[in-house]
């Protein structure tokens, strides 16, 4: 597939113009936040935005109608988040978010930094699509499936497998080693490019990355499987503290809330599962986020149905949809329609008005048939027609 325009990909230097307002995407690799950067975002939000932080399917931030985008930029700059203006949609980085602190065969926290200050610091870089993912997989095996395009797998505590286009290719590389080769990757995207927004859309182009760099590929290869354990409630931190897990209803974070998050004075990790982690706590702390946070909204049970429903944007910010996807999904899990186990018994292909939608296990709820924001893997859609919902 050649692409015949550039990616419009969203920055806070480019914003986008949503049918509400101009939107603003904030890069954050590794999904890591500060205290003090929770906070900005939250007051900008408020001050700047529509009063919510959104968190995408990358670990990133979104703002909606975006008031004053050069008070934005100035805010972001400031704390930290805007370190380079040429760059700025390319840092899509995402990593495990757990760790080095639960789990997982080695620790990527390192690499998250020094990827992207390394990327940052190539001038030909800049060049990537705003699309390009890189992922750094601790080798639990959570982010590789997210379908990235350039990224590394731990198959032991200083071994790494090269992905490419989500898959395997059998070369492997020492932990001081994978920068410089997701880097020369990187680079060998744009060599095989013709315009081309994803590596899986080159022919060949994973093979022809791996011939470019004169790499030799073993017989080994990691079986990269669909992983949805969202971190959910209270985790055992291998050091003796504790992280917790914390759904965020359709990702979408009210700045109040954001701001208590930010009062922990904890590090805070948004997940490619549009949640956060709050790690570092002591177990007093922890049960009093708990308790503070859970009534405000912030989910710690895995059993919630928030868990199981994601939706598009929806009216009023995409002028193609067809209806408020995301009040007719909170009337659905508040009307206890969102059921918790996928079963044969979800009505399928069949046109149904919003109040009549009952759907088990995992689903995604779309304004028009072009599903934006749907999960990898098994989960059921349900998008907008001009009769009602169809559940395929
Ligand atoms: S799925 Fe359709 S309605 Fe929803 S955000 Fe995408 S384009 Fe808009």
């Amino acid at each position: 597939m050649t692409r015949t325009a550039p990616d419009s990909c969203p920055g806070v230097l480019r914003l986008h113009q949503a049918a509400d307002g101009p939107l603003a995407r904030i890069r954050v690799p590794g999904g890591y936040l500060t205290p003090e950067q929770v906070l900005v975002l939250a007051t900008a939000a408020r001050e700047l935005g529509d009063g919510a932080i959104e968190l995408t399917s990358r670990g990133n931030i979104q703002l909606r109608q975006v008031r004053d985008a050069a008070e934005l930029t100035a805010r972001v700059t400031a704390a930290g988040l805007l370190p380079s203006r040429t760059h700025e949609r390319v840092r899509n980085i995402v990593a495990s978010p757990l760790s080095g602190r639960v789990g997982g065969l080695a620790d990527v926290r390192g690499l998250i930094g020094d990827l992207d200050a390394r990327l940052c610091a190539t001038t030909r870089l800049a060049e990537l699509p705003g699309r390009v993912l890189f992922t750094l997989d601790d080798g639990r095996g959570d982010v590789s499936p997210l379908g990235g395009d350039i990224g590394v797998h731990a198959v032991g505590p200083e071994e790494f497998a090269l992905l490419l286009a989500g898959t395997d290719t059998g070369v492997r590389v020492t932990g001081g080693e994978t920068v410089d080769i997701l880097l020369a990757a990187a680079a060998g995207f744009l060599e095989v490019s013709s315009g081309q927004w994803r590596l899986h859309e080159i022919a060949d182009g994973p093979a022809r990355i791996i011939e470019s760099l004169g790499l030799t590929p073993g017989p080994e290869r990691v079986e990269i499987l669909a992983d949805q354990n969202i971190p959910i409630g209270w985790l055992n931190q291998d050091d003796g503290l504790v992280a917790l897990g914390a759904g965020v209803r359709l990702g979408a974070l009210d700045a109040r809330v954001a701001e208590f998050v930010a009062a922990v004075e904890r590090p805070v990790i948004v997940t490619p599962w549009r949640s956060l982690v709050i790690a570092d706590l002591d177990e007093w702390a922890a049960e009093q986020v708990v308790r503070v946070l859970a009534p405000m909204g912030l989910i710690f049970d895995a059993a919630s149905p928030w868990l199981h429903v994601s939706a598009c944007a929806g009216q009023p910010g995409c002028a193609k949809s067809l209806t408020d996807v995301r009040a007719d999904v909170t009337a659905a899990v508040e009307s206890g329609r969102v059921l918790p186990e996928a079963s044969a018994e979800t009505a399928r292909e069949q046109i149904v008005p919003a109040e009549d939608v009952t759907v088990a296990g995992r689903q995604h709820w779309s304004g028009c048939d072009r599903r934006c924001g749907r999960p990898r893997g098994d989960v059921t859609d349900v998008v907008a027609t001009p009769d009602g919902y169809r559940v395929d």
